[in-house]
């Protein structure tokens, strides 16, 4: 028995990508579909997040014109992530396996196969690799390449150079929508889910049309949340940092009384002010730390919704078949 596939794409504003983006997956679920690789039931879902442009009212034409077309709107921008899951909350009551994908085409198509080819095989996660980064620019490159170690190092189970192109089962989906904490980090989350895995690797693109939804600003945001939300080995570094400061200290005061018993007192501002600044300078930044850790705790106990579903078209009249 063939299986079915839903195709999950968060959209916003992607008016520009849209069309082609909707053309080509449905020439691929069409393909699939012939080889008798899928479902004839087999969807497209987008999510609309909160977009400004005309992005919805296109998703809904494409919902009117063809079945293999589904979406789901949320009433407001949540972000990628919160977008992703949403689609697939919505996706897990149709499907057997779900893939996640950008809107922009940098994500291969064809890779598709390769995904549902390593699943029937038997593995429930199936995570696309980028071969190269040529197509990013030289920053955006090396800072994730920074960014990548660095969370290794943090004791975070990351896929290297893996983003959100993946396929998940629809055991593997429950799973993760099981997982209730606000500050989801799908990359960090989705190892912790376990099941058999492996990988695909795909040439990554350029983005087919339009601009960046991510900014730099957004970007750096985001990769503060990964590390907090994956790993409290910021919180150890600070208190060894303070416990080698206090170490350094009492070594000061030895020095101070011997100083001071030898009469050999100087006027000491210079000590005494860069004392001040140093140690102004890490208690700060250890509040701050600690700080960002507390906000989190106190955002997670709110439990708020992490989106909330404006309207889902979707068409099941052939399901029966
Ligand atoms: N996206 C979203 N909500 C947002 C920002 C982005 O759903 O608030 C979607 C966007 O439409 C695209 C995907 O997330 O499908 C990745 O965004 P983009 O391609 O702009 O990021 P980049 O590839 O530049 O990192
Ligand atoms: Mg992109």
């Amino acid at each position: 028995m063939s299986k079915i596939l839903y195709i999950v794409v968060p959209c916003y504003n992607e008016q520009e990508v849209l069309p082609e983006t909707a053309r080509r997956l449905r020439m691929k679920l069409e393909d699939l579909t012939s080889q008798r690789r899928i479902d004839p039931n087999s969807r497209v879902l987008f999510v609309n997040d909160g977009s400004r442009d005309m992005t919805w009212s296109m998703i809904e034409d494409l919902c009117e014109s063809d079945p293999v077309y589904a979406g789901v709107s949320l009433s407001r921008n949540r972000g990628h992530q919160n977008a992703l899951l949403a689609g697939i909350s919505v996706a897990v009551e149709h499907a057997d396996m779900i893939v996640s994908m950008d809107a922009d085409l940098q994500d291969d198509i064809d890779a598709l196969d390769r995904m549902v080819e390593a699943y029937k095989q038997g593995n429930d996660v199936v995570y696309g690799v980028r071969s190269s980064r040529q197509k990013d620019s030289a920053f955006k490159r090396n800072t994730a390449q920074v960014y990548y170690r660095l969370l290794k190092l943090l004791g975070a189970e990351i896929v290297y150079n893996h983003a959100d192109y993946r396929l998940l089962s629809r055991r593997a989906a429950k799973a993760l929508l099981s997982f209730r904490e606000v500050n989801l980090f799908l990359r960090g989350i989705v190892p912790m889910v376990g099941f058999r895995s492996t990988t695909v690797t795909y040439e990554r693109g350029e983005r087919f049309a339009g601009k960046s939804k991510y900014p730099l600003g957004k970007m750096v945001t985001f990769a503060l949340e990964g590390v907090t939300s994956l790993s409290i080995k910021p919180i150890r570094m600070i208190t060894v940092g303070g416990l080698f400061v206090c170490i350094v200290s009492l070594l000061m005061l030895v020095k101070a009384l011997v100083d001071y018993c030898s009469g050999n007192v100087e006027p000491g501002w210079t000590s005494i002010i860069i004392s001040v600044w140093v140690l102004g300078g890490l208690q700060l930044f250890a509040i701050g730390i600690i700080g960002e850790y507390i906000g989190k705790t106190y955002m997670e106990t709110k439990e708020r919704p992490k989106y909330i579903i404006e309207s889902v078209l979707l068409r099941e009249e052939d399901n029966a078949g």
